[in-house]
């Protein structure tokens, strides 16, 4: 999977649309998260949607593929947020189309700043990553390892599998527990949060 320098040209091609140099620009990956973590805490069934979208580009061939370092980083964000409000006005598809491209270019943009490149793709952390997105990078980099050498982590459970033996980016324990069609529960099991109802999380630093 040599992806690195396409994945750094893309970085490179977004920061001159805005008209920002991407070799002089410092990026802050801490604004970046904080803006991913705003969007995916707006609304649960936007959220849906662009882990939907992610999970397919993931998983397709040729021009559409979303990098796969770029999607752990998008499951580690996930991991992070506490349950998005379920709300009952419906956004129209043009707005979660615009948020779903902005969560494509801050992950894009993400891993590229908190990993180290090469021409082979991902050798490690970078060395200004952030304290606090270490963890977010480490997690990038092993499993994009994992990937390189045949190996895919179960987005529910967390095992390592062989990528060959994986349906919808899931172990087949977990693809066989889930009901293809529904995917709100394969929504509420990815990064393995393990919910027990809506609204609830295993984890316990939920601080609303
Ligand atoms: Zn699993």
């Amino acid at each position: 999977m040599a992806k690195g320098v396409g994945l750094i040209e893309s970085v490179r091609n977004i920061a001159d649309e805005h008209g920002l140099k991407a070799t002089k620009y410092r990026i802050d990956a801490n604004k970046i998260v904080q803006e991913a973590e705003k969007i995916l805490r707006e609304d649960y069934t936007q959220t849906l949607m662009i882990s939907a979208v992610l999970g397919q580009m993931v998983e397709a061939r040729g021009r559409d593929r979303f990098p796969a370092p770029a999607f752990f980083a998008f499951i580690e964000m996930l991991s992070r947020i506490p349950d998005a409000p379920r709300d009952t006005k419906s956004e129209s598809s043009t707005e979660i189309e615009d948020r779903t491209t902005r969560i494509i270019e801050l992950m894009t943009t993400l891993v590229s700043v908190l990993c180290e490149w090469s021409e082979k793709g991902i050798v490690g952390v970078a060395e200004d990553c952030p304290e606090s997105l270490r963890d977010t990078a480490k997690a990038v980099f092993r499993k994009t390892k994992l990937l390189q050498g045949g190996l895919w982590t179960c987005i529910s459970c967390g095992e390592i599998v062989n990528v060959k033996e994986t349906r919808a980016l899931m172990c087949t324990n977990c693809d066989s527990s889930i009901s293809r069609s529904d995917i709100h529960k394969r929504f509420d099991q990815m990064a393995g949060r393990n919910r027990t109802g809506y609204g609830r999380t295993s984890f316990e630093d939920v601080d609303d």
